[in-house]
Formats: C-alpha cells, sequence, structure tokens
C-alpha cells in the first residue's frame, strides 16, 4: 500500500504555509521538492568527506570519488544502461541536450541535413539544434501534432529521409503531459539508421525508463525534477555513438595529456566532463534515485495516474473549462484556461490560496503558436501530492472564476 501521509513527513518544506494557507505545491513539472535524505546527504557530505574528486591520493579525496562513481552506478542501474561509460553527469537537461546537439553536430551534421523534432518540444530541445543547425547549414523538420496532443506519426514517417542526421523527441509533454510513442518514433528512425534522443525531463521522474528496452541512442533528464537537487544532470548515450563524438568542453578531466603541440582525451565518460563535477549533486542524486526506487515507479505511477485521472474528471466539470493536452496516454501534467481568464490572473490568485501552479508559455513557445494561445495554467503532480490537494485546485479554481 503507498501510503501518501506517510511519504509526505519526508519532505519538510510540505507542512508550511503560504499567506497563511497549506501549501498546495503543485508545480512540480518546474522542479520537485526534497525529501530529508536528500538534503542530509549533501550536509553529511559537506560536513564529513568534502574533497575534488579524481586526482587526490588523499582519504577524504578517495572517499569523494567513491561516492561521485557509486552514484554514477546507481544512475545506469536506474535506467537500465549498459555501462557506466554511458552516463555523463551535466547540469541537467538542458546542458545535455547543448551537449550532444554541440559535439553531433560537429561530427556529423552537413550543409542540407536535416533535424527532426517535435511541435511539443520545450526550448531547450529546439534552439540547441537550431544553434547547431544555422552554424552547420542544416534545418529543422519538426512533427505536427492533433487538437488533442497526439503527435503525426504518419507525418512523421513521411519526413524521414537520407538527409535525416537525428530526431529528437520529449518522452513526456511539459504542457501537455502527452506520453509520445516514443518505441515507435525510435522504431522508425532506426529503419533508416538514424539516431534518437529522448527528453525524459518529465518522465523520468513519473515511471521507469529502461534504455536497453527503449533502444533510444541518447536520452535526458534533470535531477531536480526527480526529487535531487538543482544543478545535477544526465545524458545517457549508447557507447558506441559516445564514441565517435568529440568532446565538448575543454579543460581539466577531459583529458589523458596535454602538451602544446596535441592534447589527448580521456576515455568515456570523462572525456565528456571537463572541470570539477558538481559531486555533491551526484552522490543527493543516487540519494534521490534510491528514495524513489525504495517507494516503486510503479506505484509512484499508479499514485500519479490516479490524481491526474481524479484532477481531469473534476476541473472538467467546472464552466468554461478548457483543458489542453486531452491524449489518452497522459502522464501528470494538467494545462488548462477558462473562459476568458489570463493564466496569470488564475495563477496568481490561486497563489493566494497557497496552491503554487505555473503559468505562461511554460518555455514552449512554438506549441502555443499552435495551439493559437498564448499561455496555459499547468498544475503537475508529483508522489507527495493527494486527492485533497486536487479537491484544494479545483475549490481554487472555482473560486476564482465565480470573481471574474
Ligand atoms: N525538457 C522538458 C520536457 C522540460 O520539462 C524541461 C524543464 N521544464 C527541460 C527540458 C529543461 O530542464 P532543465 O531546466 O532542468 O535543464
Amino acid at each position: 500500500m503507498y501510503d501518501v501521509n506517510k511519504v509526505r513527513e519526508d519532505f519538510p518544506i510540505l507542512s508550511r504555509k503560504i499567506y497563511d494557507k497549506p501549501l498546495v505545491y503543485l508545480d512540480n513539472g518546474a522542479t520537485t521538492q526534497k525529501p530529508r535524505c536528500v538534503v542530509e546527504a549533501m550536509v553529511d557530505e559537506y560536513y564529513n568527506v568534502n574533497a575534488n574528486v579524481h586526482r587526490g591520493v588523499h582519504f577524504l579525496s578517495q572517499k569523494a570519488t567513491d561516492l561521485h562513481e557509486a552514484s554514477r552506478e546507481t544512475v545506469r542501474a536506474f535506467i537500465n544502461a549498459r555501462s557506466v561509460s554511458e552516463i555523463l553527469f551535466t547540469r541537467g537537461t538542458t546542458e545535455s541536450i547543448n551537449l550532444l546537439a554541440f559535439t553531433f553536430g560537429e561530427a556529423f551534421v552537413h550543409e542540407g541535413d536535416e533535424v527532426v523534432v517535435s511541435v511539443m518540444e520545450h526550448h531547450s530541445d529546439i534552439v540547441p539544434w537550431q544553434m547547431m543547425c544555422e552554424r552547420k547549414g542544416a534545418s529543422l523538420r519538426v512533427i505536427p501534432m492533433s487538437d488533442e496532443g497526439v503527435l503525426d506519426i504518419d507525418a512523421y514517417r513521411s519526413m524521414l529521409n537520407e538527409k535525416t542526421r537525428i530526431v529528437c523527441c520529449a518522452h513526456v509533454s511539459n504542457v501537455l503531459g502527452t506520453v509520445n510513442p516514443v518505441r515507435d518514433i525510435i522504431r522508425l528512425a532506426h529503419e533508416i539508421d538514424v539516431p534518437v534522443l529522448i527528453d525524459g525531463a518529465q518522465s523520468t521522474p513519473h515511471f521507469k525508463v529502461d534504455m536497453q528496452d527503449l533502444g533510444c541512442d541518447f536520452f535526458a533528464f534533470s535531477g531536480h525534477k526527480i526529487y535531487a537537487p538543482t544543478g545535477i544532470g544526465v545524458l545517457y548515450g549508447k557507447e558506441e555513438w559516445l564514441e565517435k563524438l568529440p568532446p565538448y568542453q575543454g579543460g581539466g578531466e577531459m583529458i589523458k595529456n596535454v602538451s602544446f603541440e596535441k592534447t589527448t582525451y580521456n576515455e568515456l565518460p570523462y572525456k565528456f566532463e571537463a572541470g570539477t563535477p558538481d559531486y555533491v549533486a551526484s552522490h543527493a542524486l543516487a540519494k534521490a534515485l534510491d528514495y524513489v526506487s525504495a517507494l516503486g515507479m510503479d506505484n509512484i505511477r499508479d499514485h500519479e495516474q490516479e490524481l491526474t485521472r481524479y484532477a481531469m474528471e473534476k476541473l472538467a466539470e467546472i464552466d468554461g473549462m478548457r483543458l489542453i493536452g486531452t491524449a489518452p496516454d497522459k502522464d501528470a501534467v494538467i494545462s488548462f484556461l477558462v473562459g476568458d481568464i489570463h493564466h496569470l490572473d488564475m495563477g496568481t490568485l490561486l497563489d493566494r490560496l497557497g496552491i503554487a501552479v505555473r503559468t505562461g508559455h511554460h518555455c514552449a513557445e512554438p506549441l502555443m503558436r499552435r495551439l493559437g494561445i498564448e499561455g496555459t495554467v499547468r498544475a503537475s503532480f508529483a508522489l507527495y501530492n493527494t486527492k485533497e490537494e486536487v479537491d484544494a485546485l479545483v475549490a481554487g479554481v472555482r473560486r476564482v472564476a465565480a470573481m471574474f
């Protein structure tokens, strides 16, 4: 039995008040709150272990290195990658995609080539590719979607051709909650030997992801969206691809030997990890992954699916409600607008009731343009949210709607 009230005790911030009202935190798509074990792991490392990793002979440096590298193994196991060589630590999804777009572009993209993205990508899975395309004289192709927020797989199939170099797609949309058919997307790209990047920022926190099962070539996610600290994330890449990519940033750690005439590069994964890594955050990320694993990713998915279904049902009963993103396969993200109430007004007034939601374009302006809107109100759930909080949201939205 998944005991959400017991789980909530692990998150001290959830018991604080906002404007003298209980906090209802529904902005988990932007970032999640942290359980005690994650914060305590960081404090403990700074108080008892802290030393720079990898280059030290002394006790603390070796201990910090052991924790950092054990974290890489925890990440590997969590996403079922084949090898720790395939796990690159980055600052987050954004840096992971920038790393890939730059290095992949250098190695494989030429004038006239094409990069496929979907219309529902976050800016961080559009702009790095666009910047690379500009540099290389390549262009973006965009997979369209239906009004419900389902990608058009036939259109996708027809845009794959000999000029396609890579396909980049969100696993779960951060606006619509659509769980994209990434297996089909990967299979069709692989039929013509094109690699695929999956942006897992919004999937990894909500259900089990398995690299060997999915078969994608690259996968990016952020620690802070899965109960870990900010400033740490992961780029997974199949070893055979990472071996072929040039380094990203230059500096310490990513080298084998340096001379003014020629530098040789370190082996994987260090070739892509220039400079001092955030070894405290990597350790805390491992603690967060241990935490969700102990709760069970399937239990988390079931709990959040139930909240999502319940919230969709209750919100739909409100007069003037427009739910944005109604794909059959939908995860813990709900976007909506009510009548002609501006999303900012709705968000601001909900905040006065202690309810934290996000408003705006959610870093997906092309998607907003496709939908013909400027922004939405977005409620996004985490493993600690409750039905009572959904009720509070629904009551809050009704109350704001009544004011207009
Ligand atoms: N992709 C998606 C789908 C996201 O939801 C986000 C965060 N909102 C990102 C990428 C960027 O993640 P970060 O800001 O942690 O780099």
